[in-house]
């Protein structure tokens, strides 16, 4: 192995890059990257109310197809940090564990991949057999996500880039490394239901309207099934967070009752269809009868899904020839940005195992960084022919 993945991602763990802070990650990948011959562009996307974020864009080869690796540097605050064994930007190996903040989510998987791509052109003469690879790293995932990966694509496609497929580097497998794919990812969208009554003396019900006898039937209306799951997905889930009068009166009925849901979506549904699903089934249990709206939050989390082929193959190999495990494709989970990738290209995840990612003490085995590596050195090889 050319390229080193281990003490590539000990430098960018050293870097303090919590969202929105760049931190140093994107200006030591520049460096290395520029190394090797790749063209890179440093972007900056603002929008009012938001921070500014620095974005990465590299690209060696001019020739189709073009493979896409796609990342993120931002890493969540590491909380208390006297509570860590190691401090969480210091990049501290121990008991051949390699331990900080985006230790596996996700500057263990960015190192993998660059180190796979350095060592793949290393061995080629330092240029592509054919075709591109292309990263695409983002300082805006764990936040917002609005000056990240969505504008960054967008950027791209008016400079006439064309991507064929991507592997997303997130941490995808569940208990070991190897077990999982994601080859989709459930939308999310969130919603108030607004009661609208008249308040009034709990003694005189005659007086008032209590928008709680309201609220009862239309929650239970809404907990009906949204659909059976489909062939990748379990079944779409609302689910009610919470219920808000606000009332600290004992004997007042309150003009109005509010109650909080998330929607997890599966691929039967787009978001217009699904509010307009939610307010259909609103209309039918009022009957006419309760007075209330909806407000909707706007969302850019839209359900992705790429469909067993090819490419799910391709990957699916590489990593049975690494570990000896054939993967699950799985569509579990919350979001991530293959919700903008999929727009562009057929996307997948791959990356580290998931479990202390966001946790205090968030490590990764050596062995793992190795493994993710010559997993991706090989999906490299398969698809480069
Ligand atoms: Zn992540």
């Amino acid at each position: 192995m050319n390229a080193d993945p281990v003490a590539i991602a000990r430098d960018l763990l050293r870097c303090p890059s919590v969202t929105p802070e760049e931190g140093g990650a994107l200006a030591y990948l520049h460096g290395l990257l520029a190394k090797a011959g790749f063209s890179v562009h440093r972007m900056t996307f603002a929008e009012p109310g938001t921070a500014p974020i620095e974005n990465l864009f590299a690209r060696i080869g001019a020739s189709a197809p073009n493979l896409m690796f796609a990342g993120h540097t931002d890493v969540v605050p590491p909380g208390d940090e006297k509570a860590w064994r190691h401090p969480p930007f210091a990049g501290a190996l121990d008991g051949g564990m390699l331990y900080g903040r985006g230790a596996v989510d996700m500057k263990g998987g960015i190192a993998c991949f660059v180190a796979a791509a350095l060592d793949y052109l290393a061995a080629n003469g330092g240029a592509p057999k054919q075709g591109s690879i292309s990263l695409l790293i983002t300082g805006d995932e764990e936040s917002v996500a609005v000056n990240g990966t969505i504008k960054l694509l967008q950027w791209a496609a008016e400079r006439g880039e064309k991507f064929d497929h991507c592997v997303l580097g997130e941490p995808s497998n569940q208990e070991t490394f190897g077990d999982t794919i994601k080859a989709g990812r459930r939308g999310s969208l969130n919603g108030t239901l607004i009661v609208h009554g008249r308040q009034g003396h709990v003694a005189y019900p005659d007086r008032f309207d209590n928008p709680i006898r309201g609220l009862v039937p239309l929650i239970a209306a809404l907990q009906t099934p949204l659909d059976e799951g489909s062939e990748q997905f379990d079944p779409s889930n609302l689910e009610f967070t919470s219920v808000d009068v606000g009332n600290p009166t004992v004997n007042l009925v309150p003009a109005e009752a509010r109650a909080r849901f998330n929607i997890r979506f599966n691929d039967r549904h787009s978001q217009a269809a699904l509010r307009a699903l939610i307010e259909q089934r609103a209309r039918t249990a009022s009957a006419g009868r309760i007075r209330y709206s909806f407000d909707w939050q706007p969302s850019n989390a839209d359900v992705f899904v790429t469909k067993p082929g090819p490419f799910t193959d391709l990957a699916a190999s590489a990593i049975a020839e690494v570990t000896g495990v054939k993967p699950k494709l799985s569509t579990a989970g919350g979001t991530s940005d293959a919700r903008f990738i999929k727009d562009y290209c057929p996307v997948l995840e791959f990356g580290l195992v998931g479990q202390t990612m966001r946790a205090v003490d968030e490590r990764v085995p050596v062995a793992d960084l190795l493994a993710l590596t010559a997993v991706y050195r090989r999906i490299i090889e398969k698809y480069f022919g």
